[in-house]
């Protein structure tokens, strides 16, 4: 059987979803093609899950901290994997029902299966075949399973939010991410964490203060870090899996072992052009090699990222659709960790923006929260903003400690707008919040780059 359309979307993820609606907002005849469940990695295996986790997570401390603050709390609080497990997939299957209602209401056919590009225009699902004009790959990607010899036995992010109960132990190679936050969360709900990674420090990409923050943070919750060290292989054995070191250094056995080791673009069999890794190449305009093909999201490979996905299929559909074409800015994207204490950031890390040569003044501060500092604790919330040192311009804004997704998201509006560190200056405080101390931030720590060294000012 033939259909015609104007659109046939490949993936209902949070991308292929959102450009699927805006189009049939526009008036096109719009399918979308998945052979999984309805909503793509971040409603059902990923950001929303994973965050109930942490919430689930962030209890533990919170158990600890209400006995500082006067609660008297009886015996040992234990915490139900089952029952967790049980909560969220009732929560994801009722998101992914939401995700299907607004396609049904927004006239979008939802073709379930899995659909392959037979040739240009033409999309087969099973026995049919879906014509249309315009085709968008939103395919996303999934966990890599051949970056270390024996890692196929590891279970991935998606095996973890399925467990009905945790593991006594459990190592978690990667130091993405993904192994930071799990990490973290296993460690809260009682699970003995060893993590393994290559760089001496997790979080590749984001500023050194934060990656530096990171590891004490997992340090302090009690996470064995093996800096520097990832296994050459792993093999199975009773009851678990051997990691095996170079140089000399003891196999490790554990129970149950996380591969964190990054995710590779569902880009396979699509007969496009991708890069070394498997991200599909597309230029401004979203378009791929093959004429009549777009492409959005982690399938791209490029801000693995569900806004910049979502932003993505909007903007090419109204592009496509819409009275006049449309790009997203995707030169200051915040993102967070979502660690205890979570991490987040706008803007460039310190050294990225040293790399473009200009002189930069670096405000940073640190200190013991008031919740935490109450009860005698010793977790510690860092803040850096870099300013432009020619033109007072605020190029990033960096948090780690609590709330700090919260307080980021906010002030990436003022970056986006354009703000300079004396409208900083001139904001008042909000008192007593953490964030206040982005506008209390008066004496400059470092003046670095712009072809001179460092400069100490504080
Ligand atoms: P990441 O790319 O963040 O991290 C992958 C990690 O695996 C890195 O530490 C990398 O080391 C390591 N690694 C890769 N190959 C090997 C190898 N052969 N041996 C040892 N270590 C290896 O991937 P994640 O899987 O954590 O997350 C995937 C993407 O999903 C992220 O990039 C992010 O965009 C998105 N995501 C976003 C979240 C959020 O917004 N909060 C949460 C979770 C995922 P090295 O750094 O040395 O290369």
């Amino acid at each position: 059987m033939d259909s015609e359309f104007d659109l046939v979307t490949l993936g209902a993820g949070s991308g292929g979803v959102a450009a699927s609606r805006r189009a049939a907002a526009l008036g096109a005849r719009v399918a979308i093609v998945e052979g999984r469940r309805v909503g793509g990695t971040c409603v059902l295996r990923g950001c929303v899950p994973k965050k109930l986790l942490m919430y689930a997570a962030g209890y533990a401390d919170a158990f600890g901290e209400a006995r500082g603050y006067g609660w008297q709390l009886d015996g040992e609080p234990r915490f139900d994997m089952a029952h967790w497990a049980a909560a969220k997939a009732a929560e994801t299957a009722r998101l992914e029902g939401v995700y299907r209602r607004l396609l049904g209401e927004s006239g979008v056919e939802i073709v379930e299966g899995q659909g392959t590009i037979e040739a240009p225009g033409v999309v087969a699902v099973g026995g049919r075949r879906l014509r249309a004009r315009r085709i968008l790959v939103a395919t996303g990607a999934a966990p890599v399973t051949d970056s270390i010899p024996g890692i196929e036995a590891c279970a991935t992010s998606d095996d973890l939010l399925d467990l009905r109960a945790l593991p006594a132990r459990a190592a978690v190679l990667g130091g993405g991410y993904i192994a930071a936050e799990f990490a973290a969360m296993l460690a809260r709900l009682g699970v003995a964490v060893t993590m393994c990674y290559r760089a001496e420090q997790p979080l590749r990409g984001f500023d050194a203060m934060l990656r530096e923050a990171a590891a004490e943070a997992l340090a302090a919750a009690g996470v064995e870090l093996l800096a520097g060290r990832v296994p050459r292989a792993l093999s199975r054995i009773d009851g678990g899996l051997r990691l095996e070191f170079d140089g000399g250094d003891a196999a490790r056995d554990f129970p149950w072992v996380l591969n964190a080791t990054g995710r590779r673009p569902n880009s396979a069999g699509l007969g496009l052009a991708t890069r070394q890794g498997g991200g599909v190449i597309v230029d401004d305009e979203l378009r791929t090699s093959v004429p009549g093909v777009w492409a959005i999201g982690d399938v791209t490979d490029r801000h693995n990222l569900t806004p910049v996905a979502i932003a993505e299929g909007r903007a090419l559909a109204d592009s496509l659709f819409g009275p006049a074409p449309r790009r997203v800015d995707l030169s200051r994207v915040a993102s967070a960790v979502f660690m205890i204490p979570p991490l987040a950031s706008v803007g460039p890390s310190e050294e990225q923006a040293l790399a473009t040569g200009r002189k930069l003044k670096i405000f940073e501060t640190a200190f013991r929260p008031m919740r935490t500092a109450f009860i005698g604790g010793a977790e510690r919330t860092r803040m850096k903003l870099i300013v432009d040192a020619a033109d007072d311009r605020v190029l990033a804004a960096h948090m780690a400690g609590a709330d700090a997704p919260e307080i980021i998201q906010g002030l990436a509006v003022a970056l986006s707008a354009g703000a300079r560190k004396a409208d900083f200056d001139r904001t008042l405080a909000m008192h007593p919040t953490a964030a206040e101390e982005f506008v209390l931030l008066r004496e400059v720590s470092r003046v670095v780059g712009g072809g001179g060294g460092s400069s100490s000012a504080a």
